[in-house]
């Protein structure tokens, strides 16, 4: 059944809170515009509570408040239920029992060594002071290849954060091929073109922007919140006069701009700079202030967020029709995941009762 020719997607994110700028650059804006491609058989979107759950056992209201927070998200960001399949992992029982198989592919000298697991272990305090490292967050990536396979994706439009985790989940799919045959597909990351937009920064400059941290401009933010994000700011913190030459590198404007100002938006706020690179110039000599670099910024976001926030007022109305969507995504998934899943106890020979051969089989070899 391998290579299947069809073009899949499966992206996913935690319900760990609501979706934030970071995600709509990292993944959520690509995975509309490929959504309306029509070049794709099949798009999901996989709402990962189990994968939330990993790090959140002791609060599992949060991850149930944050389902329907992330769906809002992306219906308000277009993606468009007709065309994309949104579900809910917990939901899909296949999920689970492939990730048991595929734990046996993989070594823990192999899982200790993936860099996006090492680092979110140390944020998360995991391993000192007495707090544990629960099993579930450790073996995350092995269910995330799970995810990835059980929909037969071969693209997966993510943050960089992810590339550990795809490439892992290659090494499962070609290590299961070659050990049961060729049953699953081997999945491609689309990263961002825009290396800016790969892992968007928090607005304290200091790690990626993300849920878990609180350093976030959540895509649901009013004028007027975006407007406090963006004068709360980490600049350049030698740049205290304006006359001063500014540092654009590490500098959150600056990024921010890299990932969400095109050419247009000068010519429409700021027509005294052709392009960005003008601007920056400009910084870097000395001369250009952070508050006209930021109410620039603030226009540019909002310029971007005003669709979102009206697609979205017309879902926080529906929130029945909502549901609705979550549902009948999830039966869809809950077939396509049953179907990889049979597969492959197909290939691994544990499909007894589907499999009525078996009985002449045991007959032959009883001893
Ligand atoms: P958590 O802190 O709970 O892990 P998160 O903010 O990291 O939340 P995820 O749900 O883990 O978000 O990630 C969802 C998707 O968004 C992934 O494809 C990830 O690569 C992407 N992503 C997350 N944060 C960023 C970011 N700051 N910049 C670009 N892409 C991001
Ligand atoms: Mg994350």
């Amino acid at each position: 059944m391998a290579g299947n020719k069809k073009n899949i997607i499966l992206t996913g994110d935690r319900p760990t809170g609501p979706l934030h700028i970071g995600h709509y650059v990292g993944s959520l804006k690509r995975r509309v515009a490929l959504q309306n491609s029509g070049k794709f058989d099949d798009i999901y979107i996989l709402i990962a509570d189990a994968q939330a759950l990993t790090d959140n056992a002791d609060d599992p209201k949060k991850i149930r408040d944050n389902i329907i927070n992330v769906t809002l998200d992306y219906l308000s960001c277009g993606i468009d239920p007709e065309k994309t399949t949104i579900c809910i992992q917990s939901e899909l029982p296949a999920l689970y029992e492939l990730t048991a198989y595929y734990m046996n592919l993989v070594t823990t000298a192999r899982l200790e060594r993936n860099p996006t697991v090492k680092s979110e272990i140390k944020m998360r305090g995991f391993n000192e002071g007495g707090v544990g490292l629960p099993v579930g967050f450790y073996t995350y990536p092995i269910s995330q290849a799970a995810d990835i396979t059980a929909f037969k994706a071969n693209c997966v439009p993510v943050g960089e954060d992810q590339m550990p985790m795809l490439e892992q989940c290659k090494e499962i799919v070609h290590k299961f091929n070659s050990t049961y045959g060729e049953v699953l597909v081997d999945p491609q990351i689309l990263l961002n073109e825009n290396t800016a937009c790969r892992r968007l920064p928090g607005t304290d400059g200091k790690a990626k922007m993300s849920k878990s941290l609180g350093n976030c401009i959540y895509l649901h933010a009013t004028e007027k919140e975006v407007h406090e994000k963006v004068f709360s700011m980490f600049t350049d913190p030698d740049h205290i006069n304006v006359a001063d030459p500014g540092k654009v590198e590490g500098n959150c404007v600056f990024t921010y701009l890299d990932a969400f100002s095109n050419d247009e938006h000068f010519r429409e706020y700021l027509p005294e700079y052709a392009c960005l690179d003008e601007m920056k110039e400009h910084y870097m000599r000395g001369g250009l202030g952070d508050v006209k670099c930021k109410k620039f910024l603030e226009k540019v976001l909002n310029e971007e967020l005003a669709p979102i926030r009206e697609r979205r007022a017309k879902w926080d109305a529906d929130i029945p029709a909502v549901y609705e969507i979550l549902k009948k995504g999830t039966e869809k998934a809950r077939e396509t995941t049953g179907r990889t899943l049979s597969e492959v106890k197909d290939a691994m020979m544990i499909n007894y009762f589907a499999d009525s051969a078996l009985i002449s089989e045991w007959e032959a070899n009883i001893r």
